[in-house]
């Protein structure tokens, strides 16, 4: 959510930040800014509110020099999105400047009693607080900014990534992180700072992942020097970042999300990788291989997770539920944080989050481990919180996702799960080598047959324009169809607009159907499998009332043809695979209305792809 650049080196600064918040727009933000420290000791910081283009327009005719410069686009959490409250934020004597992403949780209470000391304030941001506190630790213990910045840390409740800058000092940025993505890019004499490795991948792939409670120091011509809030120096370790600039291109494509959708074919092979291997012969997922105790004697599974993803660990209950036979549970991560979860060290939580940042689920994670679970992460991000904070866990291996509604990260998430249940059925023994090695052999098919599916785009562009003035959709499915409905719903809701709900098809009469009208178009999905024929039943029951119907069948479908309105035909797979294959079809419907009706589809309103605050 929202995002921070830093740049200090020889190259153009300005320049350097706008690609880099430009890389980061995908994140989702309402206003954008920088501050520039010049070689003569000059701060300015110039911000607007809307797109990263509107600040290039404002800054045109600004002085942009600079020796080096943070940068921020702001996901408002306190204060309008407006000019004013956008960062970054001067130190009422104007010689700091901060970015910051995340939310201070104690700010009035730091807020009160600066003002009890004079301390004026000018936006309605907690982050102001935050620079105000440090600039007057800096004046009161007469101290330098890095001493001024960890004292403060450490009387600050919440979540951050900041970067802080200093008028008099065109040689040193500070930035520290808790609970927020913070990573420093170390070029030849030259150092990058991001929310992620997007703003500098041309520059460098040496990266170094802050840690929580860790502050960096950044300083021209010194190696980077981090330390906690004991002034206790930490090693710094270097990785590698596993990113290349074409992954952050649309290769041809008008939205990164027709991209995404059109890339499945490839992502679920990328994500199958090494995993299903000899051509179905044997399923491996790393993560529970080196945890054969862990899930063989597994009491229970708790899933944490939020939107998409939490959609995804329903199918993951199924699939874990159905072929290992144990009992799971999926719980929406906000939720779970603040129940007071009974859990034992006999439980797995496995939590998953497409960024691997997001803040609810890093603090579901924080609690189960507290309370004594193995925590099993499954996230995209390579080097993300998440697999950092976690026992074990395993990547899904779909490429960065840059459309904010998510799409091929879904389809990875549902093969990582499918693949994590078919793991731990053989170490359980389960399931027979045999059904093992047949599900495999169907794995390594999906690419092909989700390909197959996306022949359906031009059908589904037409159908989109039948549908785009529909004020509501239904979703319905059952069983295994039956998340891949609110996933449906939730797709269309992000990008379009138009409200929608999705529901277990068998639900519907205990309250939905009293809205199906023919005003109130039903998308039913309803491929081959054990519950076909009560599908069947549903879709009568709203025929009758005058509802149309557009229906996700499996190819060579006789009874639900007669009855819907639009059919469209998916290739057959086992039951457990059907949602990979059936969310293709809704996710490309979604795209279609949307871009009909003229909306931003990588970018919907009010959105973020990492949700880094509560
Ligand atoms: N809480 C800060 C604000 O509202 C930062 C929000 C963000 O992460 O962009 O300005």
């Amino acid at each position: 959510m929202c995002g921070i650049v830093g740049y200090i080196g020889h190259g153009n600064v300005y320049d350097i930040l706008i690609s880099g918040l430009k890389r980061l727009e995908y994140r989702g933000y309402d206003s954008a800014g920088v501050a520039l420290v010049a070689e003569s000791g000059q701060l300015n910081v110039f911000k607007t509110m809307g797109k990263v283009s509107n600040l290039e327009a404002y800054c045109a005719q600004k002085d942009t020099q600079a020796v080096l410069g943070i940068a921020h686009t702001r996901w408002a959490t306190h204060g309008e999105p407006c000019d004013n409250n956008a960062h970054p934020h001067f130190s009422e004597d104007g010689k700091l400047a901060i970015v910051h992403n995340g939310t201070i949780e104690n700010y009035q209470i730091l807020k009160d009693a600066l003002a009890e000391h004079g301390c004026n304030f000018y936006t309605e941001t907690d982050t102001e607080v935050l620079v105000q506190l440090i600039e007057y630790i800096k004046v009161q213990n007469n101290c330098e900014l890095i001493d001024a910045v960890r004292e403060a840390l450490k009387q600050v409740v919440g979540a951050y990534a900041i970067a802080v800058v200093e008028r008099d000092n065109p040689d040193q940025i500070i930035a520290a992180r808790k609970s927020s993505p913070l990573v420093i890019g170390i070029g030849d004499g030259e150092t990058f700072l991001g929310s992620d490795g997007t703003p500098f991948v041309e520059y460098t792939k040496n990266v170094v992942y802050v840690k929580d409670e860790e502050i960096a120091i950044i300083r021209r011509g010194e190696p980077l020097k981090l330390v906690d809030f004991n002034n206790k120096e930490s090693k710094v370790n270097v990785d590698q970042l596993q990113l290349s600039i074409s992954q952050l291109e649309k290769g041809g494509y008008p939205h990164f999300m027709l991209k995404e959708i059109f890339e499945q074919p490839m992502t679920l092979t990328d994500c199958i990788r090494g995993r299903v291997v000899n051509g179905g012969e044997h399923v491996m997922l790393n993560g529970v291989f080196t945890n054969i105790d862990k899930f063989k004697n597994v009491n229970r599974i708790i899933i944490v997770a939020c939107g998409t993803s939490w959609h995804a660990s329903l199918l993951g209950k199924q699939l874990i539920q159905d072929m290992c036979q144990i009992a799971v549970e999926v719980e929406y991560a906000s939720e779970f944080r603040y129940s007071n979860p009974v859990i034992t060290d006999r439980d797995i939580v496995i939590a998953v989050s497409q960024s691997g940042e997001t803040a609810d689920t890093l603090a579901a994670i924080q609690i189960a481990k507290s309370k004594g679970a193995f925590v099993f992460g499954i996230s995209n991000v390579v080097g993300s919180s998440i697999p950092r904070e976690t026992d074990s866990g395993t990547y899904i291996h779909v490429g960065p996702e840059i459309g904010v509604a998510s799409t091929k990260a879904f389809t990875g998430q549902v093969m990582v799960f499918t693949m994590l249940a078919l793991s731990v059925a053989k170490l359980r023994g389960t399931l027979t080598e045999e059904q093992i090695k047949d599900f495999a052999s169907y794995i390594v098919r999906v690419p092909e047959l989700v390909e197959e599916t996306l022949a359906l785009d031009e059908k589904i562009r037409h159908l989109s324009l039948i549908y785009t003035y529909a004020r509501n959709f239904m979703y319905l499915g059952r069983g295994y169809s039956y998340p891949v409905a609110l996933e449906g719903a939730l797709k269309l809701k992000e990008i379009s607009y138009i409200h929608a709900e999705g529901y277990p098809a068998a639900e519907m009469k205990h309250g939905p159907i009293a809205l199906i009208d023919s005003e109130m178009p039903t998308v039913i999905i309803a491929p081959k499998d054990h519950l076909y024929d009560k599908i069947v039943s549903n879709v009568q029951q709203i025929k009758s009332r005058g509802g149309s119907i557009i229906a996700i069948v499996t190819k060579g479908d006789t009874v639900i043809k007669e009855l819907a309105d639009h059919v469209l035909e998916v290739p057959e797979v086992p039951e457990c695979l059907t949602p990979i294959i059936t969310s293709v079809p809704l996710q490309l419907l979604s795209y279609y209305i949307a871009i009909n009706k003229g909306k931003n589809v990588d970018m919907p309103r009010n959105l973020a792809k990492s949700v880094t605050v509560e």
